[in-house]
């Protein structure tokens, strides 16, 4: 079986944000699955999957993302192949459009795994992957946000997390291809008006993603500073491993894991060796699409 499954953030979507998350969930997951179905690699299923939600302003990967409290846009990805069990990844990078394909770029480089800041910006040049500037990534409705924040005296993201207040739009995708490779990525812009310099979990390997074709692959989303604490995408990956390869199961024990170890919270979603797909979250929305090869039409929600 092959399948594919993408998300694009787990937290309290507001319901006039809900049919964009929607729509932008099931164009990345058509994007991907045009390439697996046909013979696709897992890899390129991922990066392609991530890309449309990158370019799509609705969610906070790549442009649209928020920013910074210095004004800027920073930009985190990953992506790993669970078959050659290789990795890329970038924190912090600016001046790029599709951060998921600078991550890939990096995997592929075979020899670095993250690179952060203006490392990460000279490789994409010198790799011929896209730069622009940062007025290219940032849209009016993050302006409008950063300077309602600017306003605001004592905005600490711990305690708006805490009362989950925070956007969490970012995009991640799993997949498995018709030679059992497993691949998945995430992409992000962070959290709003974050410290220069912040990084989540989704550039972390075994935080925000991790793939192996003996088990599976993970991608998640949520407060970032807690996903990290429980290295969420490998714990959730070892559940797999010790529970019978059980994807659904897995995911929710990971986020009770999350729970009771940090009161975090978000999202997950895994693959299994099989392409049996599972997903958990504990925010009251997820936007979230996926479709097999044993399925008659793909699903989607929010
Ligand atoms: N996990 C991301 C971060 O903390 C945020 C998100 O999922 O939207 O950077």
């Amino acid at each position: 079986m092959i399948s594919l499954v993408v998300h694009g953030g787990a937290w309290d979507i507001p319901d006039d944000l809900v049919d964009a998350h929607k729509a932008g969930v099931q164009a990345a997951l058509k994007a991907g699955w045009a390439i697996l179905s046909k013979g696709g690699t897992a890899v390129d299923a991922v990066e392609r999957a991530i890309m449309v939600m990158e370019d799509d302003e609705t969610f906070d990967a790549g442009t649209g993302s928020f920013i910074n409290m210095a004004g800027e846009v920073e930009l985190d990805a990953s992506i790993m192949s669970g078959k050659k069990f290789q990795a890329g990844a970038v924190a912090s990078v600016q001046h790029v459009k599709n951060p998921i394909s600078l991550a890939r770029k990096i995997m592929e480089g075979n020899e670095h795994i993250l690179l952060v800041g203006m490392g990460a910006t000279r490789f994409a040049k010198e790799h011929g992957i896209k730069t622009c500037s940062q007025d290219d990534l940032i849209t009016n409705r993050e302006l409008d946000r950063w300077r309602e924040i600017q306003g605001r005296k004592n905005f600490i993201t711990k305690d708006a997390f805490r009362r989950k207040k925070v956007p969490v739009d970012t995009v991640g995708a799993v997949a498995i291809d018709n030679h059992g490779n497993v691949a998945s990525g995430a992409s992000t812009g962070g959290t709003p008006n974050k410290y220069p310099g912040r990084v989540g979990d989704s550039p972390l390997i075994g935080c925000g993603t991790y793939a192996d074709n003996e088990i599976g692959g993970v991608s998640t989303s949520g407060w970032g500073e807690s996903l990290i604490k429980v290295v969420m995408a490998k714990t959730v990956i070892d559940l797999m491993d010790h529970n019978g390869g059980d994807p659904e199961q897995a995911a929710e024990d990971g986020l009770k894991i999350l729970v009771r170890k940090t009161e975090g919270y978000g999202g997950i979603i895994a693959v299994n060796n099989k392409g049996r797909i599972g997903i958990a979250f504990n925010t009251p929305r997820m936007a979230r699409a996926y479709v097999t090869s044993e399925m008659r039409a793909p699903f989607a929600a929010t």
